[in-house]
């Protein structure tokens, strides 16, 4: 199979269109990383998704709907917070998990009795969405474990050959994965940290918990349990610039490539040694870190990942992505 990569037209939304309602996969921007997107409603369809990834078959998808879309199709009420929260972050980076109606295909929630519905921000989500005008079940369009995808060019390197289409939007403003939030109990709970931060949802909502899987538990958000996010080459953690020199010299030493992942800040204290910069801000840090995770395992035979001293806000989501890149002790 041929994967064309185009820019958002009539054309290509005519052809996105099509290949939906034919049940094949087509890979598309958001502003947080890029989808590999199917009919919601179609088994097949969704199944596919699963299969195309490899991901295992109790890691749930994401319903991605239109900003007019009307959620009470899919879901079976929401808290009165829910709205409150709606109205202050859709369409935007914050996912959330309803009662189900059961609409969508079983497999989209993999026996879940609940769904995950995202309202995209960006406007190449939104047209190939208004264009679809279904729930399109998507998780971000890269291999299983592998980096998650930021530009066209990460997905077509994952599944050159394997999907009809790429939208190709242009790169990820955001960069990490969107905020999944628990709505079905009295106080919202994130699932999964991301650019909407629990400051954010506390001050709408009034209270916000982070969900913490007990030993032996099922998580309540499946995909949290998986190692994610793994460059293809070694990786280690340190919890300093001199920790990482020193893994970076014993590298060197043996003839290997090491390259250190870390804030600016951290720079200055490498004397030389070879880095790539996420940047000062939690946000540029989303933004910058899978980009340079892919650049990395291209370049590096070890790649060591620095811990960033800022832990607050997005930091908190940006800690959860490199952990578990890493091999950090986040792993759940
Ligand atoms: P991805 O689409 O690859 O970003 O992964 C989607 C994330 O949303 C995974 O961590 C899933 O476990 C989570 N998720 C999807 N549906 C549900 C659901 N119904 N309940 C809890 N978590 C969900
Ligand atoms: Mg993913």
């Amino acid at each position: 199979m041929t994967t064309e990569v185009l820019g958002i037209s009539e054309e290509s939304l005519c052809k996105a269109k099509k290949y939906i309602e034919e049940g094949e996969a087509v890979a598309f921007h958001t502003e947080t990383v890029y989808g590999l997107g199917a009919n919601a409603f179609s088994d097949e369809a969704v199944r596919k998704i699963f299969a195309l990834k490899g991901r295992p078959a109790d890691n749930p998808l994401i319903a991605h709907v239109h900003a007019d879309y009307d959620l009470s199709r899919l879901i079976d009420g929401e808290p009165p917070y829910a709205a409150a929260l709606r109205a202050a972050f859709l369409p935007g980076p914050l996912t959330m998990v309803y009662p189900s109606k059961g609409k969508v295909s079983k497999y989209v929630s993999c026996g879940l009795d609940t769904l995950a519905v995202r309202v995209p921000s960006s406007p190449a989500a939104q047209a190939f969405l208004r264009a679809a005008d279904l729930p399109v079940a998507a998780p971000s369009a890269n291999l299983s474990k592998h980096v998650s995808p930021v530009t066209a060019r990460h997905v077509l390197d994952d599944f050159g050959g394997k999907i009809p289409l790429i939208l190709d939007g242009g790169n990820c403003s955001g960069g990490i994965e969107s905020t999944v939030l628990d709505c079905t109990g009295e106080v919202p709970q994130i699932l999964r940290e991301g650019l909407v931060t629990r400051e954010m949802i506390a001050a709408v909502a009034g209270d916000c918990g982070v969900y913490v899987p007990q030993e032996g538990e099922r998580p309540k958000s499946p995909g949290m349990a998986y190692k994610h996010y793994s460059p293809c080459c070694r990786t280690a953690w340190a919890k300093s610039a001199e920790e990482a020199l020193q893994i970076y010299k014993n590298e060197d030493m043996g003839c290997g490539k090491p390259l250190i992942l870390c804030e600016s800040g951290v720079i200055p204290k490498l004397f030389g040694a070879r880095a790539l910069d996420l940047g000062d801000t939690g946000e540029e840090m989303a933004r910058r870190l899978y980009a340079l995770l892919r650049e990395g395992e291209r370049k590096a035979t070890l790649l060591i990942g620095v811990e960033p001293k800022e832990k607050g806000g997005v930091m908190a989501g940006v800690m959860n992505r490199m952990l578990r890149a890493f091999g950090g002790d986040h792993e759940t």
